[in-house]
């Protein structure tokens, strides 16, 4: 009985997902690939495995590229709807192509050089006058590269490629070989030092790998179809990137033509999640910053018009158009240009009239300047470690950046010691004086002509570094090496009094020179770059790049995307059913959906973490308890709804923020309901701090009859002792260890155990995450309370909760 129950459920549920996504006729898309299949082209093929496209409507060819396959023509042509293309893309459209681009498949793009160091080839400039063989689709980048390295225009001999093995090199027709970093370098394995790999992002060409891009015809003729096969090719490439194993055995299976190895696929999949960084920024997206960066790569070769316009290129719902207030900011920032150059030139003019009396004047500048350091010594010196100070970095920072008269760049190192704020709590803050006096005695031995060190507070300091080399990648690989040094330098042992201290330091670099940049945004990026050190688990050296950028302005336009979205009731709850032992569904969990206006559904892992640090948890948290409790109140004057209880997850942020009990207690008041419905599920990291008042709040809400569920269960730290005195009423064993059930015979002793340990502490238990019947009947034997999972249903909208209840859809006045 209970099993026909689920397996009815569950196909009604599926029956009514299929009917939402489509309706009958698919429509046939052809995508064309610019190469042969491999792993480069994955989120199509797991699109098209996944499903996605099929929900999407769509029946997709794919079809292969190669030698005299253009892809561009084949969009434009129409003989194929969609194309992969590199960023050359843009020169396209220069040309007057209508395509369109729609998302990045790849951040950074894989097209590198290759050379043999034993025919004399050791650097870039080894390769002028001398035949480097490309293909038509990377030809432009790597010309650009060789001009960005300094090879004059003239000595770049450029022929097209017609060997695609790696005898093209060792036969010596050509001295360098165009490959991509994803492919060919596994290949090299166990030989890289015979040879020279070149990438042009090491001169700072850092154009995008592949684009997905359609033609303007089709755009305007099927959007539909344009936005759902982008959306599904996007699934399909998170999917890719997350899923290598299971996309290789697909390659292998289906369409493996190039014959590579299990193991060369799998390469190429790594190299492709590293060139894609999902981690940092969000598959597809394309900045227009980085955009204008191809754009004007290639304007500086003469392929496309200075100024390009890139608006029109460009369909990303990402892309943001300049906004009323940035043309005004613009048109100040040019008029204060246009002054300063004016104000420059009068000055010029003055400075040579007054050319006779430099001689003079510098005496008495001289003098001038010696009692002015006895007084910058004072403001511009720090009190505790007397290095110099913030206010001394700036100012000698704007100095050198307006007297700028060579070519080489700077770089200024950002360093923050790792975990400094524990060693102040746990050794109180004399201790971390001594540390930060001992670290800025360290850093002093690196001062020089080149190289300036300052203290800009608490554990922050910072270097910068002078006279670097012209070229980017020369001057990176300087101040790494610095960076390097001053790292290790900080990791001898510190000796503070009767403790022997182990630092370690995050160091984040940042570049600066090339062209004119504020002194904040040099800051800034290397503050960027120190956190994204951090990130990486310490004790790290990171420089920055550009997609950390993007990674930021995504940041910056999300938390902006979010207040609007709270503000225009966005967010929308789904509710997924806890069933008993018997199959009845009795209870329900509210999960927060983003119903975004341009891509749709999305899930709280993509804003739940941003809405935390940002504090806006705090009034979506709010809005989401109100819209709960209006559909409690709603399924308790029915019936056949009246015994459910509905829990609600709260952030510990939110449960920490002022007046959180006032709030739950006047939203519970006005909806009306009964306070026994409602459960509140609540996570252990909100015991890291202040339990005392936690559990005063807690009893507080009790009193209402709100009940606590401990969610997440087994992930946290909390200690046995303290979830003895929390008034909890349930316990959630979590996702992990029900999914390990079948894998891992631990988890089931696990799980075991803490529905015996919930049994001790009298509180009731629910396993979430219940995707098969293995687990589900596992769970049962070992006596589970209730069960929670896609095995019993997905989270629904509250109307399919109703037609699963058999409540008549008119009966209940749904909510306005
Ligand atoms: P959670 O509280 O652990 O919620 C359970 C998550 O597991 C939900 O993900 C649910 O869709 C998913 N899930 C349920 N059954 C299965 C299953 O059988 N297999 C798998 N693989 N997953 C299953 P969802 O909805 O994406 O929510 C993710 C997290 O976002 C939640 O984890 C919760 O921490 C947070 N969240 C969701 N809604 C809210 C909210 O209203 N407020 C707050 N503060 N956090 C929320
Ligand atoms: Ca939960
Ligand atoms: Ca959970």
């Amino acid at each position: 009985m209970m099993r026909w129950l689920l397996m009815s459920l569950v196909c009604f549920l599926s029956v009514h997902a299929e009917a939402d996504t489509h309706d009958g006729q698919l429509e046939k898309v052809v995508i064309q690939l610019d190469w042969k299949h491999q792993y480069e082209f994955a989120a199509f093929y797991a699109a098209k495995a996944q499903g996605y496209y099929q929900q999407a409507g769509l029946e997709v060819e794919i079809r292969e590229g190669g030698p005299g396959i253009e892809v561009t023509a084949e969009v434009v042509s129409q003989r194929a709807n969609f194309g992969v293309n590199t960023s050359g893309i843009l020169v396209d459209r220069a040309n007057g192509q209508p395509v369109i681009a729609l998302a990045a498949l790849m951040q950074h793009s894989p097209v590198s050089l290759l050379a043999l160091r034993s025919k004399g080839l050791n650097s870039v400039h080894d390769l002028a006058n001398k035949p480097i063989a490309v293909d038509a689709h990377n030809r432009d980048e790597i010309e650009a590269y060789l001009i960005a390295s300094g090879l004059p225009k003239k000595s770049i001999q450029l022929v097209t490629q017609t060997d695609w093995t790696m005898n093209a090199l060792h036969s010596g027709v050509n001295a360098a070989k165009v490959v991509y970093s994803i492919n060919e370098v596994f290949l090299i394995r166990g030989h890289e030092h015979e040879y020279l790999l070149l990438s042009p992002r090491s001169s700072g060409i850092d154009l995008f790998g592949n684009i997905l891009f359609t033609s303007e015809h089709e755009l305007a003729q099927r959007t539909r179809v344009v936005k759902a096969f982008k959306e599904a090719t996007l699934k399909g490439l998170s999917y890719s990137l997350a899923y290598p194993e299971e996309i290789t055995d697909l390659i292998l299976s289906q369409y493996n033509t190039q014959h590579k190895s299990r193991e060369h696929l799998l390469f190429e999949a790594a190299q492709i999640k590293e060139l894609t960084r999902p981690d940092i920024v969000e598959p597809g997206y394309m900045s227009l910053g980085r955009w204008q960066h191809v754009a004007d790569v290639y304007a500086a070769q003469g392929k496309v018009p200075q100024y390009f316009e890139l608006n029109d290129f460009i369909i990303s719902e990402q892309s943001s158009r300049l906004s009323p207030w940035s043309i005004v900011a613009m048109i100040v920032l040019t008029l204060a240009l246009f002054i300063s150059w004016v104000v420059l030139a009068h000055t010029r003019r003055l400075n040579k009239r007054l050319a006779s009396h430099v001689v003079e004047q510098k005496l008495a500048k001289e003098a001038l300047r010696a009692s002015e350091l006895r007084y910058r010594t004072l403001v511009e010196e720090d009190v505790l470690t007397h290095i110099p100070n913030r206010r001394w970095f700036y100012d000698y920072l704007t100095e050198i950046l307006r007297n700028r008269h060579e070519d080489g760049l700077y770089a200024v190192l950002f360093i923050d010691l790792d975990q400094f704020k524990m060693l102040n709590d746990v050794y109180g803050h004399d201790m971390g004086d001594q540390l930060l006096l001992q670290v800025s005695t360290r850093l002093s031995h690196f001062v020089s002509e080149r190289c300036r060190i300052a203290r800009f507070g608490g554990d922050e300091f910072v270097v910068l570094l002078e006279h670097l080399s012209p070229f980017r990648a020369q001057a990176e690989t300087e101040a790494r090496f610095i960076a390097e040094n001053i790292r290790v330098s900080i990791l001898a042992p510190y000796d503070l009094g009767h403790v022997e201290y182990h630092a370690t330091a995050s160091i984040g670099i940042a570049l600066c020179g090339g062209h004119i940049e504020s002194i904040e945004t040099v800051l800034k990026h290397a503050d960027v770059a120190m956190y994204q050190a951090k990130a990486n688990g310490r004790n790290g050296v990171c420089v920055f790049d550009p997609s950390m950028q993007v990674m930021l302005e995504r940041r910056a336009e999300m938390e902006k995307a979010l207040r609007i979205a709270i503000d225009a009731n966005q967010m929308v709850l789904h509710y997924q059913p806890q069933a008993d032992r018997a199959g009845r569904i009795i209870a329900l969990e509210a999960l927060v959906r983003w119903q975004h206006p341009m891509f749709g559904l999305m899930p709280p892992v993509e804003f739940i973490g941003l809405a935390e640090e940002t504090g806006l948890i705090v009034p979506l948290g709010e809005q989401l308890l109100a819209q709960a409790c209006r559909q409690l109140y709603l399924w308790q004057q029915y019936p056949e709804s009246a015994h459910l209880s509905l829990s609600v997850n709260i952030s510990a942020h939110q449960f920490h923020h002022d007046g959180f009990v006032e709030m739950v207690t006047k939203t519970v008041m006005n909806s009306q309901i009964h306070a026994s419905g409602l459960m509140l599920e609540i996570t252990e990291s909100l015991l890291l701090h202040n339990v005392e008042d936690v559990i005063a709040n807690m009893e507080r809400l009790g009193q209402l009859g709100i009940r606590f569920s401990i969610d997440d269960f087994g992930t946290g730290y909390s200690s046995l002792a303290y979830l003895k005195r929390l008034p909890l009423n349930e316990l959630k064993i979590d996702r992990s260890f029900v999914s390990d059930l079948n894998v891992d015979d631990n988890a089931s002793a696990i799980c075991d155990t803490f529905i015996r340990l919930a049994r001790v502490l009298g509180l009731e238990v629910v396993a979430e995450g219940v995707e098969n019947v293995t687990e589900y009947d596992t769970l049962i034997a070992q006596g589970c309370d209730r069960i929670q999972g896609f095995w019993i249903s997905r989270p629904v909208p509250a109307d399919q909760i109703d037609q699963l209840l058999n409540i008549k859809r008119d009966q209940i006045t749904q909510e306005s």
